[in-house]
């Protein structure tokens, strides 16, 4: 970073004059991090630029969608033409069946599947839906685990708290999340409690496969197998909620690589290519009971958007053509993660980098990771000082510690070896020997 942000600054003050916060989303406000959020002019593959001309390798990517990096050919080849062709019809189009065919393709799990335009909508509209199909109301979600804003998934509830959920926000009325039932992540025992103490009223279970929002912690095969079993052993629906893993872990998500088979998937982030979609398929029994075929209600004058379409549908058939994706994403975070951990070893350094296939953390905070309690205690006060530096350094980190260093396509080796050699020119900085 050369340049003052005096734009930024000067555009921060109006934003906060309209905007609660000046943000549209408040890890934008780059309030954990203890600075003011930089505003973006343009994206070129791996690099964002903001509106004072400063570039940044782009460690964020939209939090997930820009799999290929920002402003990828193959996204925006013919995108002018389906501009022009008119922007919504609110009667289908073809792309809607494109896009269904290549999800119901790639996902084993999915027979059907419907378009909605955010992962909040899709797991929303989830949790009703295996609601509707049981007839119970209970829902069980493990705490760190961020499945949207909607109110009864609000809910983060006090560790190894067994009874009535906590709503994580005012607004949020208690009746909302009473029935929703929040567990410890990774911990076998504690969800055959649950269930046991609760026989017959769990609706379904929700969990990120690997966790992407308290840092990232990936589950343990067993414990997602033993999810499935005890969804099966008490007639629950188990539901993956794979809007950071569908399409970035591989081409048939979390489902693929841990071979544990969920009932709904739900989707968002890489399958909208960087605009706004979300998704909910799974097996064709459940989904049926859907309006119109069935009684559960759900709707959307925006779903299944052409423009959206395009940009997921270009994005998920690169993604078919082109596995080797995934094995340069892997490549790039073991890379990162080799480095760094001997780095962080032969220094003792309170540190740890956690990887699972292409996703990437550095906790600050000595290992290993689990479950929420274990991201618990970790600096971030020091990871607050640490991004700053980083972003003097010309490297966008997430702005918070509780996120995930996101992978693209478009990362080179040498930004790779960019972002590693300035992690320890900046961690040696920041701890005294
Ligand atoms: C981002 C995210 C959501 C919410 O998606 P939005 O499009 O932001 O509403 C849901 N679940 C997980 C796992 C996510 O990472």
């Amino acid at each position: 970073m050369s340049n003052p942000n005096t734009n930024s600054k000067a555009l921060f003050e109006r934003a906060k004059a309209v905007i609660p916060g000046g943000v549209n989303s408040p890890v934008r406000a780059f309030k954990s991090v203890g600075c003011d959020p930089i505003f973006i002019e343009k994206g070129l593959g791996s690099k964002i630029y903001d509106v004072d001309g400063n570039r940044y390798l782009d460690m964020i990517c939209s939090w997930g969608p820009l799999i290929l990096g920002h402003s990828h050919p193959a996204l925006l080849e013919n995108i002018e033409a389906v501009f022009s062709r008119g922007t919504s019809f609110g009667v289908p189009t073809p792309q809607e069946v494109t896009m269904a065919e290549l999800i119901a393709e790639a996902y084993q799990s999915v027979d059907m599947i419907r378009m909605v335009n955010s992962g909040t909508e899709a797991t929303m509209s989830a949790i009703r839906v295996a609601r509707g199909y049981t007839n119970r109301n209970k829902i069980l979600k493990f705490e760190g685990c961020y499945h949207g804003h909607s109110d009864a998934l609000l809910v983060k509830s006090g560790s190894g708290t067994l009874t009535y959920g906590v709503p994580t926000s005012p607004g949020v009325p208690e009746a909302t999340v009473r029935d929703t039932l929040t567990g410890r992540y990774n911990d076998i025992e504690m969800t055959r409690k649950i269930f046991e103490d609760n026989k017959d009223e769990i609706a379904c279970v929700i969990v990120e496969p690997v966790a992407g929002n308290m840092g990232v912690i990936p589950s343990t095969k067993a414990f997602l197998e033993a999810l499935r079993t005890l969804c099966d052993e008490f007639g629950a629906i188990l539901i993956f909620d794979e809007v950071i893993t569908g399409f970035r872990l591989d081409f048939g998500g979390a489902e693929a690589v841990y071979e544990v088979h969920p009932d709904l998937v739900c989707f968002g982030k890489i399958i909208g290519g960087g605009l706004p979609v979300g998704a909910y398929g799974g097996k064709r029994e459940i989904m049926s009971i859907i309006s119109p075929l069935g009684p559960v209600y759900q709707a959307g004058t925006l779903s299944g958007n052409p423009l959206a379409m395009h940009m997921g549908i270009q994005t998920l058939k690169y993604l078919k053509v082109h596995p080797e994706v995934y094995v340069h994403m892997e490549n790039k975070a073991i890379q990162i993660e080799t480095e760094l951990s001997a780095f962080i070893e032969s220094h003792k350094l309170p540190l740890t980098f956690v990887r699972f296939r292409g996703m990437t953390c550095l906790f600050f905070k000595a290992g290993p990771f689990n479950s929420y309690d274990d991201v618990k205690g970790c600096d971030t006060e020091k990871y607050g000082e640490f991004f700053r530096k980083m972003l003097s350094e010309g490297i966008l980190l997430p702005p918070a510690q509780f996120e995930g260093w996101f992978l693209s396509e478009a990362h080179s080796m040498q930004d790779i070896e960019y972002l590693i050699s300035k992690t320890k020119e900046v961690l040696l900085t920041m701890y005294a020997f």
